[in-house]
């Protein structure tokens, strides 16, 4: 193979996936003096790592596995404009996930998942800042992320979770909006908003923008990035893996990570990662507004969230049970049309542009898989689910510590692929 593994760890890896787990972690690998080789099946962010609404948030980042979302979901199992959707499809893997995700829909467990993201929310950051005064020419933009509510059940619901987050230890500052606060932060407010929550200390990207120049930066550090390679086998050598390209090219390297998104199932079963990733699919789309937007606008009603994007405004949102690889949808982004142009005025709706299906990696316990498979120097890193941005860079720090020093971080204990 021509690849010795040196004491202090691997020379050489390849990572799998080109967002912003995968890339995250190849530069941090780098930093540690890694030879870095990044392969995806399409290009940079080819997956959910483009279109999403590219919220820093370590105060919003609540799982989803809450008891709410199970009652919510069965609720409006028949509803097709509901934001979450599940096709009556007879797929029997995905109705055994939703099974195990609806038996982790417990107040127990979405409490663990709270409390294992604690060290991400805390570190995430900081982890963008370490790449953004190193060579990343992206900003993350300070700004609070101001959610809007039509009545005060709404609002009690959100403050709720705020609240079962900061009982569960997240360090999140929320203040209450009325009337010309909240109008003078979001003038394109409709009469029908009565109120609103400003939360601070969050951020947010362009995240297409961020992990083109991330995957830049590795590049001009030595790494190298094949695009349209996409891993179709993968084998074990002794202190080396070779994968294999669908077309039959072959890379080799002493460690593998696997950070191929809501495709993560399949490549990791082999390495006998038990935890189910399934694509939770949601859409965007660019709308020009008469107004500049000032910030990130949550509406938690219809589960819409927008962002400032290139003078424009990116409106994200549906939760959808599909494949990565099925169609859009136009009858989704619809009914986000439908649902949010009644709470915002001066938009342009009409005038949309860069509609988009992406595939949020969702695994069934609400926690995301990070750290190494049962076999020595194969790495897993993804189903993050709503929140894989956020977590993104900071996965990236603390697998490459991981990798590349042999000892599990204590803060990726909970997310221990072998659980
Ligand atoms: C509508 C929407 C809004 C969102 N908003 C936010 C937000 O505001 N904040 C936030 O933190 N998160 C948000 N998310 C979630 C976030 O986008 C994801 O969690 C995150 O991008 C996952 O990154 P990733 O690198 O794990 O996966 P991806 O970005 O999906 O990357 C996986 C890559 O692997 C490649 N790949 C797959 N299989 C193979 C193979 N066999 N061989 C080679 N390559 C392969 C794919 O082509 C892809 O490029 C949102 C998601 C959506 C859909």
């Amino acid at each position: 193979m021509g690849e010795d593994r040196m004491d202090g760890g691997p020379r050489s890896a390849i990572v799998v996936g080109a967002g912003i787990v995968g890339l995250s972690t190849a530069w941090f690998l780098q930093e540690r003096g890694v030879r870095v080789t990044v392969v995806d099946r399409e290009g940079i962010a080819a997956g959910s790592s483009w279109g999403n609404a590219g919220w820093l948030s370590p105060g919003l980042a609540i799982p989803l596995n809450e008891p709410a979302v199970l009652r919510y979901g069965l609720r409006t199992l028949l509803d097709r404009d509901a934001p979450l959707h599940v096709p009556a499809t007879p797929d029997p893997r995905l109705w055994s996930f939703l099974s195990r995700f609806a038996a982790h829909c417990t107040t127990r467990s979405w409490t663990r998942a709270v409390r294992a993201n604690l060290p991400l929310n805390q570190e995430c950051l900081e982890a963008f800042e370490v790449l953004t005064a190193n060579g990343v020419d992206a900003p993350t933009i300070d700004a609070p992320i101001t959610a809007m509510f039509e009545n005060s059940a709404q609002a009690g619901a959100l403050v709720a979770e705020l609240r079962r987050l900061a009982d569960a230890g997240q360090e999140v500052s929320w203040t209450p909006l009325t009337g010309a606060d909240l109008r003078a932060q979001v003038p394109q407010a409709t009469d029908r908003i009565t109120a609103g929550i400003r939360l601070d200390g969050q951020r947010y990207v362009d995240p297409g923008r961020f992990v083109e120049s991330l995957a830049r930066a590795v590049v001009s550090r030595g790494g190298t990035i094949r695009h349209r390679f996409e891993v179709a086998a993968i084998r074990r050598h002794q202190h080396a893996y070779t994968v294999q390209s669908a077309s039959g090219r072959t890379l080799s390297a002493n460690a593998v990570v696997l950070a191929t998104g809501a495709w993560l199932g399949e490549l990791a079963r082999k390495w006998g990662v038990r935890v189910p990733v399934r694509a939770g699919r949601g859409y965007s789309f660019t709308v020009p507004t008469e107004h500049p937007v000032r910030g990130p606008v949550y509406l938690p009603g219809i589960r819409v969230a927008c962002t400032p994007y290139q003078g424009n405004l990116r409106v994200a949102g549906t939760m959808e049970f599909r494949r990565p690889g099925d169609p859009l949808y136009q009858e989704r982004v619809d009914a986000i049309i439908a649902s949010a142009r009644p709470l915002l005025s001066g938009v342009h709706w009409e005038r949309r542009t860069g509609t988009w299906v992406g595939s949020r990696p969702v695994s069934a316990d609400g926690r995301p898989v990070i750290g190494e498979t049962a076999a020595p120097g194969m790495y897993v890193a993804g189903g993050h689910g709503m929140w894989g941005f956020t977590h993104g860079a900071v996965t990236g720090r603390l697998l490459a510590e991981q990798i590349t020093t042999g000892k599990q971080p204590e803060s990726l204990r909970p997310f221990d692929p072998a659980r």
